[in-house]
């Protein structure tokens, strides 16, 4: 066991009689039954003392695979003249000795050694584990993260000596950070994990008995006491009143500011002037002066968010009006709070505007489910019993509350089902009771935020949080009456969403689960009544109706089966049972017809029954707690809170699943979804959100200003402004200042087969296999369907990882954005994403040269959403299904060029484009390119002539300058 010094807690040291081993094995894979050895690092240490170090390298027996070569620099003659393990496994042993293992994810290293007859039973320390709880807001717990983190030296990666170092420094850094944690942390760690056999207990148990003066204070009450972090940085404001008369900008004198030598300019290193920016910020300001709507489409490169900063922090301060600005993403928001606005306002103040950062009040405000809701955080923490998942998770959210002054999940890094976690510990709607919650209004994140937010000129939003306010009539956001959209193309999805609602099957099982829960309202009920001072025969009469109540849960049980049954029953007959992928039927009124609906129907019936029981029960329950003596009493207030809250959710689920099966408005669009785990999610949206932002948006607000990148089709913003229902606004399309003719080749290949053509997949395959050995990667390759990309990646990645280029699959080797920081971080890959990168990457200089667009991005014309929306159009193709496709292309094309110096390729796969009569609306809504026909066997040769790149990438750029990241730190 670790031991701690009693007298020094200041520094952190090892007892000096304890020695570790860090350790780290290089493999051939990630299998330790199938995978080899191929080399072994331990470095010995005690305290901050190196004792000796072993390193071998091991000869596997068989060749090295590509991606191990790549990664980590080891070749197979190197290996062919090493020892076999079984060389040097007593040698290896004999270093370990009994002391204690530490190292990065150390079970891999110990289930290799393990493989091949090492069994260790030393106390075992992994650097990962505890740093995923320590640091829960770390992007990443690698090696070189965390070695980032502590500022550890760690030039060499990927090699096990090296790695058993940096192991090694990474484990004294975390013990120091430990040592600073309050021992009020500290004691519910231990409270927390006192069922479990977590490695790092002792340790945490002897730090809590140290400081706390010999004795250990997990188990006391008083440790027990509520865990709330104390409110920081919490400031109530007035609301700003505007003036009577709102005092127009004066744009001349703005402009001045953008212009060449202006305040922007003088204060803002690089800023550079251009005149499409000028004329933004003009329109924009103009709007604001105007007191109407504006849609601008400004490409990348314009520098828009200045252009609408600027006009909307001035006329905000000297109106005394707020502006808000929605974003679609949490991080164009963070940009502008943390780095675009506080540039500008320093701009602003160097120069002695008023508008300077002094004056100008901001504030950021995001969704409810974004931040922790102290009510259910406690109550769960305090469920016995906990599996380790959850315990694991709580104690990251206990190291994180104990600094947060906000909490936000942005945060944290959630991974894996952390993110279903969060959802039993955000603020939601169903769950929030301000009415019943102790931390109401003042310890509560949510309302704090929302505190801040009243008084601040700018405030902060993004698209889910804005329509959200506006779909309940307002009330989240402080009044306003000016609004800038920032990524408006993401209005209309939003919208949708925000409009719309989806109960899943896991929803209605849970719930019922949660009367029964060791966790729930009713456990802790009954956990009260057994210690209140309550009357005996009260006690009975509370204990009878809970079990009442438990028993209507239960009951309810097989009503929701047979109910959920009867969906997939449905969707089974109308689109197949059989199916890799999602699948997906629309309650039409065909459907609706169909005699299996008559059973979905009967099995709603039954089961709403059974909820309105439930509710019933609550009600019976909650007015007998109600008139109980102790009514006062603080545990009694929480059962009461939580079980608002619960009784809250079942009559809102009744409510949701009555609208989507028996009784569906008529603008709305109703289907159910089975995902390819089998999940089913029932969902509404309406059918027009045109109609709706119309309604509670347009028509109501003085000026509101929706800008993107990509909102014209064809030079025309007509599609954008009727799906968002602003067809009256003024429009502005602003080039990018790039010179594209120059930079950009558009490359289409005349003899590549139709994409519904036999053979396209292989065209596809070979096109990518060209050019990807001409430039030795930096390429991205957008795909439509996942399916398509899977194909393609198991027949280019072998060929292409034998020739030294890395290839990297969005959902094969990691998320959208792991995937996407290897790739920043390897010259020689190739990219292959969907969706989500068909936006979002940002890559300026080389190492984005090629962009492949493998097909046009139509929409799914089975989509329900898709589907039921075409039926508003009389051309539902030309009119809605192409404008779409030709957004989300120019999203696709906005990849490549991110910069004046940029340079690049971009290769389109689909022959439809140079067939179809339409395929011109795609082209002819990108800016001025070069447009080249070619043939595919061509197609390297152009790419390289046209980026100049007579020699291929990997002579231009030496192995020894490039990053190695591997895709996924597992080997
Ligand atoms: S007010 Fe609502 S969100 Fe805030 S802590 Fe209470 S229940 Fe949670």
């Amino acid at each position: 066991m670790l031991r701690v010094p009693q007298s020094v807690w200041g520094i952190w040291e090892l007892d000096v009689n304890q020695t570790c081993v860090s350790l780290d094995l290089e493999t051939s894979g990630l299998d330790p039954d199938n995978d080899r050895i191929i080399e072994v690092g331990a470095v010995k240490f005690r305290g901050g003392t190196v004792l000796g170090t072993f390193h071998t390298l091991v000869n596997p027996g068989c060749m090295l695979p590509n991606r191990v070569r790549l990664l980590t620099g080891i070749t197979d003659d190197e290996l062919q003249v090493a020892p076999p393990f079984s060389a040097v496994v007593d040698e290896l042993v004999s270093f370990i000795g009994d002391h204690s293992i530490v190292g990065q994810n150390v079970q891999f290293d110990l289930g290799f050694l393990s493989s091949h007859g090492v069994i260790v039973s030393n106390n075992v320390y992994d650097v990962y584990d505890l740093a995923t709880i320590l640091l829960p807001h770390l992007d990443e717990y690698s090696l070189p993260a965390l070695a980032r983190q502590f500022d550890i030296s760690y030039p060499v990666q990927h090699r096990a000596l090296e790695d058993a170092f940096a192991a090694k420094d990474i484990f004294r850094a975390l013990l120091e950070y430990v040592d600073k944690l309050d021992l009020s942390v500290i004691a519910e760690i231990n409270r927390l994990t006192m069922a479990s056999d977590w490695p790092w207990r002792p340790l945490f148990l002897e730090l809590e008995t140290g400081k706390a003066g010999g004795v250990s204070l997990w188990d006391r009450q008083a440790w027990e006491a509520d865990c709330v972090p104390e409110a920081k940085g919490s400031v109530g404001r007035e609301p700003l009143v505007p003036e009577a008369v709102l005092k127009p900008l004066d744009v001349d004198w703005l402009a001045g500011f953008l212009e060449e030598g202006g305040v922007v300019s003088k204060a803002l290193p690089g800023f550079e002037y251009r005149p499409g920016q000028v004329l933004m910020m003009r329109h924009v300001a103009g709007a604001l002066n105007e007191g109407r709507h504006l849609v601008v489409e400004a490409g990348t490169g314009t520098g828009k968010s200045i252009a609408y900063l600027l006009p909307a922090v001035i006329f905000a301060v000297q109106n005394n009006a707020p502006v808000v600005v929605s974003t679609n993403t949490i991080n164009l928001q963070e940009q502008l709070v943390t780095k675009d606005l506080p540039e500008l306002l320093k701009a602003l103040s160097s120069a002695g505007e008023p508008a300077g950062a002094a004056a100008v009040k901001v504030a950021q405000l995001k969704g409810r489910n974004n931040y922790l809701c102290l009510r259910r955080w406690n109550s769960w923490r305090k469920t016995l019993g906990l599996p380790w998942e959850e315990t694991r998770f709580l104690l990251r959210l206990l190291v994180w509350l104990s600094r947060t002054s906000s909490g936000d999940r942005a945060e944290l890094n959630l991974a894996g089902n952390e993110t279903g976690l969060w959802n039993r510990v955000c603020a939601s709607e169903d769950n929030c009771v301000p009415e019943r919650c102790s931390y109401y209004p003042g310890g509560c994140f949510l309302y704090r935020a929302r505190r801040q937010a009243v008084g601040a000129h700018l405030v902060a939003v993004n698209h889910a949080l804005l329509v959200s306010d506006l779909a309940r009539g307002g009330g989240i956001l402080p009044d306003y009456g000016h609004l800038i959209v920032d990524e408006a193309h993401h209005l209309e999805e939003e919208a949708t969403e925000q409009f719309g609602y989806r109960v899943g099957d896991r929803d209605i099982y849970s719930l019922l689960e949660h009367f029964g829960d060791r966790g729930g309202f009713l456990f802790h009920l009954s956990s009260y009544l057994r210690t209140s001072s309550l009357a005996a025969s009260r006690r009975r009469d509370v204990g009878r109706e809970v079990e009442e109540l438990t028993e209507r849960a239960k009951r309810a049980r097989p009503f929701a089966e047979r109910f959920v049954g009867d969906v997939v029953r449905l969707v089974d007959f109308q689109v197949g049972a059989q199916g890799e992928y999602e699948r997906a039927l629309r309650f039409s009124q065909e459907v609706r017809r169909h005699r299996l609906w008559s059973e979905v129907q009967s099995s709603w019936e039954g089961l709403d029954d059974q909820l309105a029981g439930v509710e019933i029960g609550m009600a019976e329950l909650q007015a007998t707690l109600e008139g109980l003596p102790s009514r006062s009493d603080s545990e009694l207030n929480n059962c009461l809170a939580e079980m608002a809250s619960v009784r809250q959710q079942v009559s809102g689920l009744r409510a949701r699943l009555s609208s989507i099966v028996a009784d569906p408005a008529g603008d709305s669009i109703c289907w159910a979804r089975i995902t390819w785990q089998g999940e089913l999610y029932l969902h509404s949206a309406p059918l027009s959100v045109g109609r709706m932002l119309d309604n509670v948006l347009f028509s109501r607000k003085d000026c509101v200003v929706l800008t993107s990148a990509t909102l014209s089709v064809g030079g025309d913003l007509s599609y954008i402004k009727k799906s968002l229902g602003v067809e009256g606004a003024q429009g502005l399309i602003v080039d990018a200042p790039f010179d594209y003719a120059k930079s950009t080749l558009i490359l289409l290949p005349e003899d590549i087969v139709a994409p519904e053509k036999p053979g396209y997949q292989e065209a596809v395959e070979q096109a990518l296999l060209g050019v990807c050995r001409a430039t030795r990667g930096c390429t991205l390759a957008l795909f439509t369907s996942h399916a398509a990309l899977r194909a393609t990646y198991a027949s280019v990645q072998p060929v292409l990882e034998g020739e030294g280029i890395l290839v990297l699959g969005q959902g094969i080797d990691g998320s959208p954005k792991r995937v996407l920081n290897t790739f920043k971080a390897n010259r020689n890959a190739l990219l292959m994403g969907a969706a989500a990168l068909w936006e979002g990457v940002d890559i300026v200089g080389e190492g984005l040269s090629v962009l492949v667009i493998v097909r046009l991005p139509f929409g799914v014309p089975t989509d329900p959403v898709t589907a039921a929306r075409s039926e508003l159009f009389d051309d539902s193709f030309n009119q809605y299904l192409l404008p779409q496709a030709v957004l989300r292309f120019k999203q696709g094309f906005g990849r490549l060029i991110r910069s004046w110096s940029d340079r690049g390729v971009v290769l389109i796969l689909d022959k439809r484009l140079q067939t179809k009569a339409y395929g011109d609306a795609f082209l002819q809504s990108l800016p001025r390119c070069t447009v080249k026909t070619t043939r595919l066997p061509q197609v390297p040769e152009e790419v390289l002539g046209w980026l100049g790149w007579s020699v291929p990438a990997d002579s231009r750029a030496s192995h020894s300058e490039q990053t190695k990241t591997r895709p996924q730190d597992c080997w």
